[in-house]
């Protein structure tokens, strides 16, 4: 579950609902209720299945 960092948003996304990309300072998401930037990591489970974890104190803009 990915939520929007966007104090007055904070949707709630799964992980199909949103489209993650790199825009040249890491992977992230954009809201698609409000469009801000919410920064992800990349990891891969123990089953080789890729997550995505949002990153803690990277500003959304
Ligand atoms: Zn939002």
């Amino acid at each position: 579950m990915l939520i929007c960092r966007n104090q007055s948003c904070q949707a709630q996304w799964e992980q199909a609902d949103v489209v993650i990309k790199n825009e040249g300072q890491g992977l992230l998401f954009r809201c698609p209720m409000c469009g801000a930037r919410n920064y992800v990591e990349k990891f891969e489970d123990e089953n080789g299945n890729v997550v995505y974890e949002q990153i803690e104190g990277k500003p959304f803009i």
